[in-house]
């Protein structure tokens, strides 16, 4: 990886029980992570991929300090975040955003446009002005191709696409470093979605900013991103420059998804076919996650995890990438 780290994940699990009766001996748990390692250099749009399920959803929100690991750590701009108390978190979560899957669930329907995008401000910069602040408002709204008459109207008002760009209006207004957006465009109809995409691009390079793109669109990651995590059962199989990814894929898991695109117009991971049952994951398999499936899998993948190492300008977690070879 090149440049900078500005998020460092080290080793991370998150386990999360599952409720039961009171009486009951077992006590269930979700492994959602399982030892995820990982950096993000500053300016990358760095995606992580996966089937529904693989933790790409907890990575994020472990990220942006919503939920703490069960074990390992995270580090911001070479501050460990994972257990700061709230009031030395606050300096971070200005630096760090968020833009969510449902711009209908994640804006207020009570607040105009322009309350919902004042709010941010009001909060993180108590110093401001209430003309520093309208200024403020109205330059994010023209930078993201608002109209200023929106102000004045309701989320209600608006389409599923322009929801989402008050919504990436609203990260923006405290001038963020990072951005966490968690399937930003697979709640939009498909004519819309390269709009937005276009847009957080846009923004990206205007500002400067660092993505953690998590998605399980690969046609999304081989456009917007430049790094690219593929996550299986809380587990990273491979990170990878994206265009090297997409050229000569080194993980089975990662070669079987891509082999199935020619054939796909949407390049979704739902609509790929891999064969075998996905593991549960309140018990995923020993060794090797992935060897349940794996065409490749041998008596040391059942045996023994394989820790992510570097191969070829890219780290892969896989016993055999050497003899499997690429493509
Ligand atoms: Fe397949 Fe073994 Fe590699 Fe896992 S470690 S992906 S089971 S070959």
């Amino acid at each position: 990886m090149t440049g900078e780290a500005l998020v460092r994940v080290d080793g991370v699990h998150k386990h999360f029980p599952v409720p039961v009766s009171f009486l009951s001996r077992e006590k269930p748990v979700v492994h959602a992570l399982n030892g995820v390692s990982l950096e993000i250099a500053r300016g990358e749009a760095f995606c992580v991929v996966g089937e529904s399920g693989c933790g790409k959803t907890t990575l994020g929100r472990a990220i942006m300090g919503l939920i703490g690991p069960t074990r390992g750590s995270i580090s911001y701009d070479d501050t460990r975040i994972d257990a700061l108390p709230e009031d030395k978190m606050l300096a971070f979560r200005r630096r760090m955003q968020m833009v969510f899957q449902n711009p209908y669930a994640s804006l207020n329907p009570r607040m105009t446009v322009r309350r919902t995008l004042e709010e941010p401000l009001r909060f993180h910069r108590p110093d401001m002005t209430d003309g520093e602040v309208r200024d403020h408002v109205e330059s994010v709204m023209r930078s993201v191709g608002m109209d200023l008459a929106w102000g004045s109207r309701y989320p209600h008002e608006f389409s599923g696409g322009q929801r989402q760009r008050i919504s990436i209006a609203r990260a923006l207004m405290v001038d963020p470093e990072f951005i966490v957006a968690d399937e930003p465009v697979s709640a939009l109809d498909v004519s819309v979605q390269a709009q937005v995409l276009n847009l957080l691009m846009t923004v990206r390079k205007e500002r400067g900013l660092t993505y953690l793109f998590i998605t399980h669109d690969l046609s999304v990651v081989e456009h917007f991103g430049t790094q690219v995590a593929v996550m299986y059962l809380g587990v990273v199989c491979e990170i990878a420059p994206t265009a090297d990814l997409f050229a000569a894929p080194r993980h089975p898991y990662t070669r079987l998804l891509l082999s199935a695109i020619p054939k796909l117009d949407r390049k979704t991971f739902e609509a790929v076919r891999i064969p075998g049952e996905l593991p549960s994951p309140l018990d995923p398999p020993p060794g090797c996650v992935f060897h349940t499936r794996c065409p490749h899998a041998t008596d040391l993948c059942r045996r023994e995890r394989p820790e992510l190492r570097s191969l070829a300008g890219r780290s892969v977690a896989c016993h055999h990438a050497e003899e499997i070879g690429a493509g």
